[in-house]
């Protein structure tokens, strides 16, 4: 089921989300809503804040691109956790399905080593780069409150870009 993706201004957004302690079914369909979701919108990510679930859980799928590491794939992140990143960093252009219609730049570490748990509750282990690592980041600041705008390179470096708006 497509669920409405809350936008900026929504205090759901700001608040830290509560731990995950049991995979049930509720979570598996939740999970398969935020794919939906994210797909229906064409993200590459989507946490579970941004459609009103304040619980650690994101999903991260990069379209398949021969030069980036990673992408063709799904990846769901429960009750993520930072476990290093890398002193190299990189600047890139961001967007959010929270923010719709903007564009800014954010730097990020470019790799990254994230544990989490899959949504069989496996204990999982990515080391990831470049954008998968900046994807997979960027949705873990949604568990903190956190939104890229928070952390533009210089407060200027946010601008309007000209896209649809989806039906939801
Ligand atoms: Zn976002």
């Amino acid at each position: 089921m497509i669920r409405k993706v809350k936008k900026i201004g929504d205090p759901v957004l700001r608040k830290r989300a509560n731990k995950v302690d049991k995979i049930t079914k509720d979570i598996h369909k939740l999970i398969d809503d935020m794919v939906e979701t994210m797909h229906h919108h064409m993200g590459i990510g989507l946490a579970a804040p941004q459609i009103g679930i304040s619980q650690r859980i994101a999903v991260v799928a990069l379209e398949k691109r021969e030069d980036v590491p990673g992408s063709g794939q799904l990846y769901t992140l429960i009750n993520p956790e930072i476990l290093k990143t890398s002193p190299e960093k990189s600047v890139e252009q961001e967007g959010c399905l929270s923010i719709p219609g903007w564009r800014g730049q954010v730097e990020r570490p470019h790799k990254v080593i994230i544990k989490a748990m899959d949504r069989n509750g496996n204990r999982v282990k990515h080391e990831v780069e470049g954008w998968l690592a900046r994807a997979m980041l960027h949705e873990i600041d949604h568990l903190e409150g956190v939104m890229y705008i928070d952390k533009l390179i210089a407060p200027d470096k946010i601008w309007p870009v000209d896209e649809p708006e989806l039906d939801e």
